[in-house]
């Protein structure tokens, strides 16, 4: 099942994604630029607009299973690239 997922590290609280969002299902919190999202259109056939308008790619649409390999695979690189660093 396809889901709608916030990346909070790749958001930079521009609010392109509250904008683009018709049902205006979209909050923020300034403080902490973190967004608050649904996935009440992801049945429309273009597909949630939040996802389209953000300029860091920080929505995705996908499933869980897909989404949790993409962190996995964000952790490997982080902590490959750590060691990398530190051994130098
Ligand atoms: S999934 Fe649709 S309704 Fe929900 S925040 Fe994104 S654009 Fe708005
Ligand atoms: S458009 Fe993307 S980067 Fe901008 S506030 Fe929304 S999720 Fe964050």
């Amino acid at each position: 099942m396809f889901e709608v997922m916030v990346d909070q590290e790749r958001c930079v609280g521009c609010g392109f994604c509250v904008r683009a969002c018709e049902f205006g299902a979209i909050s923020m919190s300034m403080k902490d630029k973190v967004v608050l999202i649904c996935d009440q259109c992801k049945d429309e056939e273009d597909g949630p607009q939040c996802v389209k308008f953000c300029p860091k790619e920080a929505i995705s649409f996908t499933t869980l299973d897909s989404y949790a390999q993409k962190e996995r695979t964000k952790t490997t690189e982080k902590l490959i690239s750590g060691l990398a660093k530190s051994q130098k």
